[in-house]
């Protein structure tokens, strides 16, 4: 059993990223920037990793988490595979060198531009999310002269007890192939004769924070394999997604990799078939954090507001999901003393009320000048950030030990031009 340490701790009230004081980053890369650790990216992954090892299986770690070239890269060497959901993020991968064979690619909009790339890259299955698309995946196959390895993605019509915007397993979702249709969808695909159907995928949400969702799910998916078999139609890869949670409030116990693992092995340890897995959040999330510095305190009659550099575009979690972050000072503020916390709205300069990081918050007296860092936000931070209200994209910084790099520069006014005409 592999622990996790903290990577983010207090040393004489200063924050640490590992051995490195975040208030050094702040001297040289300047806020807002997000900081991830290195050390508890490998940890969150072997952990995973070692919790399923007593079966054939494959992990995909998720692009659309977070995508940074050397994040990617430093899971490819820890032997992770990609689970993309566009041509973008196959062009990622490929970039940072991840066999073929170890990608799945995931969607229900696939371009034909975008199927013919994974066809021509030789990726190890595309899973597939509606007759159409298999259909047409069949046709471009053929007219590239391969066969196509596909699996089809189910939809099990479980609620995952998450956010509606990240629920993607209930009947009425756009994903997967409605698990009702699923029988006669596998006979289709056998007839086609540029469609290899390799494995069966599911994937019913993120930031899933109880375990029932996902096994009875799987109990479906094991269910309908076994029909499959019934009519002759046997496969390899039992695809079963990510979308396991962190916890992102202190008091909420989100189960770890080996929980999770413990749960699923009984129901498809005896199938013998090869397990993908596809974990985005639980690999990055609590790997990552947004530095930002306090700009402003302003008070009102209601309220008083803390105002930050960074903002929606660079987390839009908050605003989108409605998701809670933990927010802290990087010198460790007292905070005991009741009298010496206030409530605030964390928000930051872009032109929309919906532009916070936090609201009603409790938090220790700040002032202008101060650094705050939002914590968790290593997966869909960066990743899901624009250049809303002309804001350049902000700096990453990767820490290794008592070093730190710079793993995408701070954009520039250039950078918000390119590609423009006048
Ligand atoms: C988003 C996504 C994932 C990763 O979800 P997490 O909640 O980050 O683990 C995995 N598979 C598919 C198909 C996805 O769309």
């Amino acid at each position: 059993m592999i622990t996790v340490m903290k990577s983010f701790d207090y040393r004489d009230n200063e924050l640490y990223c590992e051995d490195v004081k975040i208030e050094d980053v702040d001297r040289k890369v300047g806020t807002p920037f997000y900081l991830y650790s290195q050390k508890r990216i490998a940890n969150n992954y072997r952990a995973f990793d070692e919790a399923f090892k007593e079966i054939d299986h494959l992990i995909c770690y998720s692009y659309k988490a977070n995508s940074n070239l050397s994040i990617c890269k430093l899971l490819k060497e820890q032997g992770a595979g990609a689970d993309i959901v566009s041509g973008g993020e196959l062009y990622k991968a490929l970039k940072v060198g991840v066999d073929p064979k170890k990608i799945v690619f995931s969607g229900v909009g696939k371009t034909q531009e975008e199927i013919e790339y994974a066809l021509k890259s030789d990726i190890l299955m595309l899973n597939v999310e509606s007759i159409p698309e298999l259909e047409l995946t069949n046709k471009i196959a053929g007219k590239l002269k391969k066969k196509a390895s596909v699996a089809l993605r189910i939809n099990p019509d479980i609620d995952p007890n998450t956010h509606p915007h990240i629920s993607t397993g209930l009947a009425k979702s756009k994903f997967g192939i409605d698990i009702s249709g699923a029988k006669e969808a596998y006979k289709k695909a056998e007839e086609l004769k540029n469609i290899e159907t390799m494995g069966i995928h599911m994937h019913i949400g993120s930031q899933i924070t109880e375990l029932e969702p996902f096994v009875d799910s799987l109990e479906k998916i094991v269910e309908l394999i076994k029909e499959l078999e019934k009519e002759g139609i046997k496969l390899r890869y039992l695809d079963i997604g990510g979308g396991l949670g962190i916890s992102y409030k202190k008091d909420e116990k989100a189960p770890t990799s080996g929980e999770f693992a413990k749960k699923l092995l009984p129901l498809i340890k005896r199938l013998k078939y090869r397990i993908i897995l596809e974990p985005g959040r639980a690999i990055i999330g609590d790997a990552g954090i947004l530095v930002t510095k306090v700009l402003y305190i302003k008070k009102t009659k209601e309220k008083t507001f803390v105002i930050v550099d960074a903002a929606m575009n660079n987390l839009i979690r908050p605003t989108l999901y409605n998701a809670y972050h933990e927010i802290i000072s990087i010198k460790k503020l007292r905070t005991t003393n009741s009298e010496l916390r206030t409530t605030v709205d964390i928000v930051g300069p872009v032109c929309e009320s919906g532009d916070y990081f936090a609201k009603n918050r409790e938090l220790p007296e700040v002032k202008s000048g101060d650094l705050l860092a939002i914590l968790d936000a290593g997966a869909y931070g960066f990743s899901m950030s624009s250049n809303y209200n002309a804001r350049p994209k902000v700096a990453e910084v990767l820490v290794k030990k008592d070093r730190y790099r710079i793993i995408r520069k701070r954009e520039d006014y250039s950078d918000l031009i390119r590609g423009e005409e006048i």
